[in-house]
């Protein structure tokens, strides 16, 4: 069973010098993707030894049989059949082969012809922060209508104590919602009487009761986070805040923190919940509201061996001016990579300094501070990802980037822009030339309709330019920046890799910028796990890697366009282990 092969980044053996960082970086990654197929051509060659001699020898411990294996290798091959062994994949190919390397001792999954694919990377996932708040949070993602949104409120009133807080803390949008508004105060005093509801939108609104007010003793503006106003309709308050984005951050640290317990339970829960989507992987990059203290649960989860997703962290300044005496602190114990294959340490960002986050405008002596950090970084081998807006800005960023890479290449750090949705080709190609990677996130799938709304029907035509950035050989990772801004959901990010479409059904992306299903896929795969140095042990599935991938409920490549959103994994595997199963799979369940 073979189809069209996977496009992979073009051969890049013709661009020489002058762009010699973009050369050297184009063949890293082209000799990468032909070490793992000639990997996988061995490993076909093993498979086929296996079966006349050794089979009984080493028997998988683990088979799927009788579906459509989505391998996502260098030549995007599709296999009918997997075996599994030691957590790793053993052998790929036809289930009578796969078949005959099983013993009596091997577990068989019937697959039914579903379709599998590696487990999905969100190379820009605020996991760690979600998580914690997880099982004290009430999650509107996906919900249809306000009343639905509303239900969840009034449900976890019923679930939680008396008098605790509801909160909501994103991941959604109004044009989700079929009643295309927000919520007012007395929906949230109806739906939860006896308890204190906080609802924030992304990073600009939030509303609260008026027993939320109460409990964090704002009666005026004067009490809130400087830059909050109190919204009125007339003279009468409506009892949402809104302001910039410090003051919505400065609010939301005031409620108070789920005890430790629950932060242990959120972690192991929201891991279980990106398990379902299909998720294996993700690459946090710290964020807002986010302290060294905070990482506890999850390093404890870790340490107790229930981790089910693999995570790389990066860490972040947490003081203005302070940053580069926090980060040489933080980073003294941990090199670059540090950990183990389900949780490693990956360097610095999204946010290195105050001054150059969301600064359209540093001035020289931002740029030296932040200059300083980043070539240290790189001194020591660091990656960084850096959190950027509008391409018109990004100078300030590509430039220092530049100056680093004349004292120190950059060109195998994988530092990476986050964001950028309107990158130009010109950015695209510095950045390709500095091997500078890219992760891009859905931000449009809500964010469109402002941005039609301001700059006409053509403004997000090429938004993000994926395929261009394909083309020139820049790294691109597929992902969410959930899950204040956005849902985690890959597939609601996957579908609108393909649609273009926003949240209320307007196709804003060209098809010069849309790519096709396996380029999509690859972003969130083997793409997204470039930025964790991790391509030769998973992002595809071939033999030899770790065996992470999720059987869907639907075939990812052949489903109705407008059906991709709503796919889900009925049974996901993380080295082999099962971390979810549903439906006619639940009994898989470890
Ligand atoms: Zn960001």
């Amino acid at each position: 069973m073979v189809t069209e092969p996977l496009r992979m980044p073009r051969d890049r053996t013709v661009r020489a010098s002058p762009l010699v960082g973009y050369y050297r970086v184009g063949m890293q990654w082209g000799q990468r993707m032909r070490r793992l197929a000639s990997k996988a051509a061995f490993g076909a060659i093993i498979g086929c030894v296996f079966v006349g001699a050794a089979a009984y020898a080493q028997p998988p411990d683990l088979v799927l049989l009788d579906g459509k294996i989505v391998t996502v290798d260098a030549q995007g091959r599709l296999h009918e059949a997997l075996a599994i062994r030691d957590g790793k994949i053993l052998a790929l190919g036809t289930t009578a082969e796969m078949r005959r390397l099983a013993a009596p001792t091997t577990r068989v999954v019937e697959l039914g012809g579903r379709t599998v694919i590696p487990g999905l990377i969100d190379s820009h996932l605020h996991a760690v922060r979600a998580a914690l708040s997880f099982s004290t949070e009430v999650n509107w993602i996906g919900a249809r209508s306000l009343r639905e949104a509303l239900a969840r409120v009034s449900d976890a009133a019923q679930r939680r104590p008396r008098g605790s807080w509801l909160i909501v803390a994103g991941g959604w949008n109004e044009l989700q919602f079929a009643e295309r508004r927000r919520p007012t105060q007395a929906e949230l005093e109806a739906a939860a009487p006896d308890n204190p509801v906080y609802v924030q939108l992304g990073y600009g609104w939030a509303v609260m009761t008026d027993d939320g007010f109460a409990k964090l003793q704002v009666s005026s503006e004067a009490d809130l986070p400087a830059g909050g106003t109190l919204e009125r309709v007339g003279e009468r308050l409506t009892g949402a805040i809104s302001g910039g984005q410090a003051a919505i951050i400065a609010l939301f640290d005031r409620l108070p923190k789920p005890t430790f317990a629950e932060q242990m339970q959120g972690t192991r829960e929201f891991f279980r919940e990106l398990n379902r989507l299909g998720l294996t992987g993700v690459v946090d990059p710290g964020g807002n509201n986010l302290f060294p203290a905070d990482y506890q649960a999850l390093f404890d989860v870790w340490r107790s061996g229930e981790l089910t997703v693999r995570v790389a962290y990066s860490l972040n300044g947490q003081t203005a001016g302070s940053e580069f005496a926090e980060l040489k602190n933080l980073t003294a114990l941990t090199p670059m990579g540090f950990g183990d294959d389900r949780l490693h340490f990956n360097g610095l960002g999204e946010r290195i300094t105050f001054a150059m986050n969301n600064n359209p405008e540093p001035t020289a002596e931002n740029k030296e501070r932040y200059y300083e950090i980043v070539r240290w970084a790189a001194e020591r081998g660091m990656a960084i990802t850096m959190h950027w807006g509008p391409d018109s800005t990004i100078e300030h960023l590509l430039g220092v980037f530049e100056r680093v890479n004349r004292d120190v290449s950059i060109a195998s750090l994988r530092w990476s822009v986050a964001h950028l949705n309107d990158a130009s080709e010109e950015t695209l190609r510095r950045m390709s030339s500095l091997g500078v990677g890219w992760t891009v996130q859905d931000a449009m799938y809500f964010g469109g309709e402002d941005l039609v709304r301001r700059g006409g029907p053509d403004a997000g035509r090429r938004i993000p330019p994926v395929v261009t950035g394909d083309r020139l050989g820049v790294v691109i990772g597929g992902g969410t920046d959930a899950h204040r801004v956005a849902s985690y959901n890959p597939f609601t990010s996957l579908q609108w890799f393909l649609d273009g479409k926003t949240v209320a059904g307007t196709a804003i992306r060209g098809p010069e910028e849309t790519p096709d299903r396996l380029l999509a896929l690859k972003f969130y795969t083997l793409g997204s796990v470039w930025f964790s140095f991790d391509e030769d042990t998973r992002g595809s599935l071939e033999v030899g890697k770790l065996a992470d991938l999720a059987v869907l409920s639907q075939d990812y490549l052949t489903a109705p366009l407008d059906e991709v959103g709503n796919i889900e994994s009925v049974l996901t595997l993380l080295g082999g282990e099962v971390v979810y199963a549903a439906g006619e799979l639940a009994t898989f369940d470890d």
